[in-house]
């Protein structure tokens, strides 16, 4: 049951990364918040592990930074490349104005619960777990809930505000009738897990360029987390070729992975993600505002997904918390959230086209190396100063949101 008496003033569908931070930040605020998260618990398939610099800030500004930072991470202060045998330092986060100028990898699991159990200690706040919102419920032109599907069967939750931070398949979204613009992409991503030998496998997070091939790997102290970049659409030619020349591939792209390659014993153990760039026209409607991948999925490139949905939901929170409490909430409130964001997400997403379309495609396309080194390797080598602009982008993104929302008397 929800705490307090009366209309629920917020409900949250989806417990990520930007469900979790509003549903806290609303707790915090004094807002009665309901979020509704359709999986038993976070436990989940990888989906990004990297919490980067914004958010660390974000994580300050309400006091649990050093509670956050007390779990098992690790500290990534630069990332690095290997581009068709020229070692480079593609970003140096250490220059960040930020409290922690490096990124966090941790599984994201650990950091879900870490917001929800932190959330838990408002009284404001509930979760429930293994609850879909199945569609919205609309009443002359304006959304007054959802439907509500559990173990306990169907039923209905009423609020003043539906946020659908229910990710990049949102369902709610189109329920409502939001116009999503597709952008396209002309990548996919095979992810997947390789053993690392602490004692003779390098110690970087980065990536390597061989021609016709791009492997990211971030270095997960006992394994490798592998992203192996396709061309979009090219998964079942992949797979006919077999898995044993997959391996080859992979271990001739990065050296270091030739001895663990054997880990992967079929397809079950590589995933594809379906890489796509979208946007909604219109992020609300009278009583629902859409936010995180819900509003805007990312593709994968500089894995800034889960930090601009952080950032989506402080925003919303600075926004909306004080309307929500006093019950004025109004459509310019949600208009203005839209104003707010929606300018860093398309800025973020022409830049990941714009690596897509002038980076990553030429590569996959290349069938012998270049016989010079590419021009923005030599400048990366040689002027170190210039690695603290992709740090600056990934890190801490265009317009970085600081929490206003305030923290209700206790
Ligand atoms: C393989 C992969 C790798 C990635 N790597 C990175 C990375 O390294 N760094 C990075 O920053 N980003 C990465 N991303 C992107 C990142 O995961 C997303 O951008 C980010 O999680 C978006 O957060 P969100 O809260 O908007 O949506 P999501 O994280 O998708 O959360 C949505 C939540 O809503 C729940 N849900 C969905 N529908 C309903 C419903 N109807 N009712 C109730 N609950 C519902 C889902 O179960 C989910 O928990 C990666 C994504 C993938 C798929």
């Amino acid at each position: 049951m929800d705490a307090g008496d009366g209309m629920l003033p917020c409900c949250v569908a989806g417990g990520g990364p930007a469900g979790l931070m509003l549903g806290y930040l609303l707790a915090r605020a004094g807002v009665r918040v309901t979020v509704l998260e359709k999986h038993d618990d976070f436990l989940r398939d990888f989906r990004g592990d990297t919490i980067h610099p914004s958010t660390l800030t974000v994580l300050q500004d309400v006091g649990l930074l050093e509670a956050f930072l007390a779990l098992p991470h690790q500290e990534i202060a630069e990332l690095s490349g290997d581009v068709y045998g020229q070692p480079v330092t593609i970003a140096d986060f250490r220059h960040l104005p930020a409290p922690r100028p490096f990124l966090v990898l941790i599984p994201q699991w650990d950091f879900l619960d870490f917001l929800a159990r932190e959330a838990q200690r408002f009284p404001g706040f509930t979760l429930r777990m293994g609850t879909r919102a199945s569609g919205v419920i609309e009443e002359g032109g304006r959304i007054v809930g959802v439907q509500v599907e559990s173990r306990e069967g169907r039923s209905e939750l009423r609020a003043g505000l539906v946020v659908a931070a229910d990710g990049r398949h949102s369902t709610l979204a189109p329920d409502a009738g939001l116009e999503r613009v597709d952008t396209g992409a002309p990548i996919d991503v095979l992810w997947f897990r390789l053993p690392r030998d602490a004692a003779h496998d390098p110690a970087r997070t980065g990536g390597t360029i061989r021609p016709g091939a791009l492997l990211v790997t971030l270095n997960r102290d006992t394994y490798w987390q592998c992203a192996f970049v396709i061309p979009k659409g090219a998964l079942e030619q992949v797979r006919q070729e077999g898995i044993a020349a997959f391996r080859e591939r992979v271990a001739r792209t990065t050296d270091f992975l030739a001895d663990s390659v054997d880990a992967l014993r079929g397809w079950d153990d590589v995933k594809l993600l379906n890489v796509q760039i979208s946007h909604l026209r219109r992020w609300w409607r009278e009583g629902l505002l859409c936010i995180g991948d819900a509003a805007h999925p990312m593709s994968p490139v500089g894995g800034v997904g889960i930090n601009l949905a952080i950032q989506d939901a402080v925003a919303a929170a600075n926004l909306l918390a004080e309307p929500l409490r006093q019950g004025s909430l109004r459509a310019e409130h949600l208009e203005a959230v839209q104003r707010r964001r929606e300018w860093p997400a398309r800025v973020t997403q022409r830049v990941q086209v714009a690596v897509q379309n002038e980076v990553l495609s030429p590569v996959l396309a290349r069938s012998s190396a270049p016989a010079r080194t590419p021009l923005a390797v030599t400048l990366l080598q040689r002027l170190p100063t210039l690695r603290r602009l992709p740090a600056r982008l990934v890190g801490i993104g265009v317009r970085p949101e600081r929490v206003r929302s305030g923290r209700a008397a206790s």
